[in-house]
């Protein structure tokens, strides 16, 4: 069968002729693969920044956002059945019997570093006609889902931010979570940096979770994100045209930043304006660019005075994913077409090397594996 293959040591990518998976215990579903959506992490593998193949392989396939179908059940599967639409999760436990977190279904938040994942650390991914999985890695998406369910796993970075976010924000008393009503006579007040797939998700996940939202952006000439943004009642500010501290004076005082860039350099800047008791949510990851200046003194004396809480958050549990699936409901009810755009290109699998080198002009693209 047909996937797309990453091999590190020859820097090299293209579609392979790989050995389709069988069930080898009797807790496995074997599914067909409907849809993969492309993101930086996968840009970054098929330029072999990093990615790993599974011991023994000299490739890896790629691909961790999935959408797949259920052909074939284990004797002992009784969560899914043949017929039902399937996201699986990414990050499998490392082998220590120390790891608390692994132990505990968390690899999450593993303390070793050695869990693995699919289509990017020593397990093949998703980007191919046919995959097994463990029952338990997999969470069932209804039907009417069908045509957004590929963008289940990038909204799980914002579920399991927001979950992080509301427990750290219990130690207010009066719970500053964008519940409106609730909040200290106002309803709390979030940016979301970044207008990217997860940038556009996480601000839905906030609209839905009673934020004020502004979305501060670089990608101005992005006409449909503008638009994505206006649809569920939050703010677009372009960063080429607007400040920061033109950003703080209009959306603040700043509850929470969502960031989703993965550029420190706006990231330490907006800091620098997040509001009393705020939290600041890292989830990019820089590229390396080199070193630049920031007043570590300024920051420091905001987060102490101010009772600030910075927070990186990777990777996302079952029940994240679960959330996800149910929330993505949510904004198709609330915002059928603003959610339907976000996807803005979709490949073919011999043709998925195209988004695979570059992001293109839309925010999410996605290779069609079968209809
Ligand atoms: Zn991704
Ligand atoms: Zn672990």
């Amino acid at each position: 069968m047909k996937a797309v293959a990453v091999f590190p040591s020859r820097r090299e990518i293209r579609v392979v002729d790989h050995p389709e998976p069988k069930l080898t215990s009797p807790t496995e579903a074997r599914m067909r693969v409907l849809e993969v959506g492309v993101c930086g992490t996968d840009r970054e593998i098929a330029g072999f920044q990093y990615g790993t193949p599974p011991d023994g392989s000299d490739y890896l396939v790629i691909g961790h956002e999935s959408l797949s179908e259920v052909v074939e059940v284990g004797a002992q599967v009784s969560k899914v059945k043949a017929g039902d639409l399937v996201v699986a999760t990414v990050r499998r436990p490392c082998p220590h019997a120390s790891c608390v977190a692994c132990r505990e279904g968390r690899q999450d938040f593993c303390y070793t570093g050695d869990y693995t994942e699919r289509g990017i650390k020593r397990r093949h991914g998703f980007m191919t006609e046919f995959i097994v999985e463990e029952e338990r890695y997999l969470n069932v998406v209804p039907r009417e889902l069908r045509e957004v369910g590929v963008l289940t796993e990038p909204l799980t970075i914002a579920e399991k931010s927001l979950e992080q976010l509301s427990m750290v924000q219990q130690r207010l008393p009066w719970a500053c979570t964008g519940d409106a009503g609730k909040g200290p006579g106002r309803r709390c007040r979030a940016v979301v940096l970044g207008a990217g797939p997860v940038g556009i998700l996480g601000a839905m996940a906030l609209r839905l979770a009673g934020f004020e939202v502004t979305v501060y952006s670089r990608s101005a000439g992005h006409a449909e994100q503008n638009g994505i943004v206006s649809a569920i009642g939050a703010r677009y500010i372009a960063a080429e045209t607007h400040s920061v501290e033109e950003l703080a004076a209009a959306a603040g005082p700043i509850d929470v930043v969502y960031e989703a860039v993965g550029a420190s350099g706006v990231a330490f800047e907006v800091i620098k304006q997040l509001g009393p008791n705020g939290v600041f949510i890292f989830t990019g990851v820089p590229g390396r660019k080199g070193p630049i200046e920031v007043d570590t003194d300024d920051i420091m004396r905001d987060v102490v005075l101010n009772n600030q809480a910075l927070l990186g958050s990777v990777n996302a549990p079952p029940h994240s994913f679960q959330a996800a699936i149910a929330h993505l409901g949510a904004f198709v009810s609330r915002w059928p077409d603003a959610v339907r755009s976000i996807i803005t290109a979709r490949f073919p699998i011999d043709q998925a090397l195209e988004p695979l080198a570059a992001p293109g002009a839309g925010t999410k693209s996605v290779v069609q594996v079968s209809l």
